[in-house]
């Protein structure tokens, strides 16, 4: 009998962060395959006879390719197990779920999705405010620094408008190469940056400076992967106080 494959979002870390449909999901699975990002603790919730294999990945360094990924969580549901594929966050932001679903309905095998609280979410609940301001900020944009290997680099000024949050995901590398082109494009070197980095977790840093002042801002803030960076632009008044302080 074939198994099933259950893409989980595990949230930003802190367990208790985790959904309730998740959670069962991890009481019920036969194997659970993680990534690197998945806290020891969430982990330690999955029925105590499953199976659990480390699939973990580092932002460039591929120690398992994405097509043996796709194999592994296959092969098992094709052995009738139910397959757990636990990944941080939200499995659709950035989480690779449309390759997996593709190879696991090619293979007859049904999948689903569950969503988990994304690290935006998150890493603004460490600063203390909410993702979108009334009246300041009414567009909340999702990018990531690191595209895929060969693609042209991030159209960053395209990206920020008065008005607009801006949520960046795997961007710490990239955080020179956008202060430029954001400079360079004519956006206002007094934008406020927050940087936070392993939100939800007790190792948790935030950073709040402004575009003129990053990277070094998040150098002296000790700013490493995974990090969350937020550029705002508020509109109306905000942004008429941005241009008077440049
Ligand atoms: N699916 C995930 C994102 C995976 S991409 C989600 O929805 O959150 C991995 C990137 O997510 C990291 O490089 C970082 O930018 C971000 N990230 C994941 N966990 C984080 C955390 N606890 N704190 C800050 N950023 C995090």
């Amino acid at each position: 009998m074939t198994g099933r494959i259950s893409l989980v979002g595990a949230g930003p870390g802190a367990a208790d962060l985790l959904t309730l449909r998740a959670l069962s999901c991890l009481q019920a699975a036969d194997v659970v395959f993680y990534d690197r990002l998945i806290d020891p603790e969430v982990i330690a919730m999955a029925h105590p006879g499953a199976e659990l294999i480390f699939v973990g990945k580092h932002v460039g360094a591929h120690t398992w390719p994405q097509e043996r990924i796709n194999d592994v969580i296959v092969a098992a549901a094709l052995r009738g197990k139910h397959v757990v594929r636990l990944k941080s966050g939200d499995p659709g932001i950035f989480g690779r779920a449309t390759e997996e679903m593709s190879a696991a309905r090619a293979a007859g095998i049904p999948v689903e999705l569950i969503p988990g609280v994304t690290a935006a979410s998150a890493a603004a609940v460490s600063l203390g405010r909410a993702l979108t301001e009334r009246g300041e900020t009414d567009h909340l944009v999702i990018a990531t620094g690191t595209c895929k290997p060969g693609d042209p680099a991030p159209d960053w000024a395209a990206l920020i408008r008065p008005g607009t949050v801006l949520a960046l995901y795997m961007a710490v590398r990239a955080a020179g190469d956008m202060r430029a082109a954001l400079l360079a494009a004519g956006v206002p070197s007094t934008l406020e940056v927050q940087a936070v980095s392993e939100a939800a977790s007790p190792r948790e840093r935030t950073v709040t400076t402004t575009l003129a002042q990053l990277p070094d801002a998040m150098r002296a803030g000790r700013i490493s992967n995974p990090a969350i960076l937020f550029l705002r632009w508020p509109k109306q008044a905000g942004a008429a106080q941005l241009l008077a302080a440049e």
